[in-house]
């Protein structure tokens, strides 16, 4: 049997503490989550009847501030997922110095089989159910796969309703419910700025560098557009239908406007229709797998001919996968460092709720490279001066931290 996902994240959290040599204590707290909720999330669909869902929300750990993390639906989230995104969640926070803990939610169903009215009430339903563990000071929710500011804005107001005015429940909101200009891109710009800095380390320059990005979502979106506006040459992107090839480059632009929600790749674009398994085979510099976990395994890894992999998704390579890779020495940027940018966007969203004061979108963009890129420097220092990879490089500066703030709380 191949590790679950959260066997796969564990493995990672284990190496770098033995190279750290955390103590056993704290490696104990560490290797656990925190709390975890399994819920019955009910409806009543719009025929009449009910419907039930499970909803999950897992507090990983909280030695550095309150839990943090996304809300996922997807048909396939089960609670081990739930669990791997939120202790990613924990060593993402800590990497980029954020004052969060780590935590993901998620609830079993697909969106594209409810209406409207239906995903509001089982957001409104999952949100009550877990009011009790969640709070501005608690543990704080953004989006992740098929959840976005309007799903945020339903929690908000959900949690709202019992606590009085509470947007910093929530990040990722609408901008007239308290979300701020430049959280939407945030992942998706800074995937691109971490690329074009491990590019920089190499030598090579981001312009014409080819490009091909796998997830068209909030962020295989903006990557696709951030990268084609500074100078990359994106060939290929891709949806669950498959994707499109454009050897001379993809009309990024047109393609967005084209491709509004509910409309497929397969469907729409230029270029020759490609599946997911053609995608991630073609020949470029950088791929950019944006969708699910564990997008390239050891079954599709001897395919894969990019030099550098930058993780805009969470976990989209397999430990083993992730091995021959390295032997291969294909760069691969870790998800916990490539796709920072969105907790780090949703840290000033949350910052602007509790102050209550709007920060203007060039000062988000500006903080978020400075963010970034010191995460970045770090990340890069410890590889060098460590010897290990990019992965464990990043995981290496985020437990350090954790792990001293467990000891320092005296919690171990
Ligand atoms: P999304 O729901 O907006 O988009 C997901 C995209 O992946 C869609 O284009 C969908 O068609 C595609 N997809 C789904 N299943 C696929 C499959 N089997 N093969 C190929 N493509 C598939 O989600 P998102 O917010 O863009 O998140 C994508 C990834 O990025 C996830 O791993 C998520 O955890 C991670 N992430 C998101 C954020 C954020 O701010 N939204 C932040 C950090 C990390």
């Amino acid at each position: 049997m191949p590790p679950s996902f959260y066997e796969s994240v564990a493995h990672y959290v284990d190496r770098a503490s033995t190279l750290l040599e955390v103590e056993e204590d704290v490696r104990t707290l560490l290797a656990e989550p925190y709390r975890q909720i399994d819920v019955q999330v009910p409806i009543h669909a719009d025929d009449g009847s009910v419907l039930s869902f499970r909803g999950y929300r897992v507090q990983h750990n909280g030695a550095r501030g309150p839990f943090k993390g996304g809300l996922r639906f997807h048909q396939d989230t089960d609670l081990d997922e739930v669990q791997a995104l939120a202790s990613l969640m924990t060593w993402k926070s800590a990497l980029l110095d954020l004052p969060f803990g780590g935590a993901k939610g998620g609830m079993t169903l697909n969106p594209a089989t409810l209406s409207p009215r239906e995903l509001e009430a089982a957001t409104r339903s999952f949100t009550h159910a877990i009011s009790g563990v969640i709070g501005p000071n608690t543990d704080i929710l953004a989006p992740d796969v098929n959840t976005d500011a309007r799903v945020m804005g339903w929690v908000m107001d959900a949690y709202s309703s019992r606590a009085g005015w509470s947007p910093a429940v929530a990040t990722g909101k609408p901008l007239d419910l308290g979300g701020v200009p430049g959280r939407v891109e945030a992942t998706g710009r800074g995937v691109v700025a971490v690329t074009r800095a491990v590019l920089t380390s190499q030598g090579r320059a981001f312009p014409g560098q080819r490009v091909v990005v796998q997830g068209f979502g909030n962020v295989g979106r903006h990557v696709a557009q951030f990268a084609a506006e500074q100078g990359a040459v994106v060939i290929g992107v891709s949806d669950v239908s498959g994707g499109r090839h454009v050897p001379d480059g993809i009309d990024v632009d047109a393609l967005l406007a084209e491709t509004k929600p509910g409309v497929l790749l397969k469907e729409a674009g230029e270029g020759d229709f490609v599946t997911n398994a053609e995608l991630l085979a073609l020949e470029c510099d950088v791929l950019v797998p944006a969708a699910l976990e564990n997008a390239i395994d050891a079954e599709n890894v001897a395919s894969v001919r990019a030099p550098f992999i930058v993780e805009a998704a969470n976990h989209p390579v397999s430990p083993d996968a992730d091995a021959i890779l390295a032997e291969r020495g294909v760069i691969v940027v870790p998800d916990i460092l490539a796709n920072a940018g969105g907790v780090t966007g949703s840290y000033f969203e949350w910052t602007s709720n509790l102050t209550a004061f709007r920060w203007s979108e060039d000062r988000f963009n500006e903080e978020l490279l400075l963010f970034l890129n010191r995460a970045f420097r770090q990340v890069w220092d410890c590889h060098v001066q460590r010897g290990v990879d990019l992965r464990t490089a990043a995981y290496m500066v985020g437990i350090a931290r954790v792990a001293e703030a467990t000891r320092l709380r005296g919690l171990a």
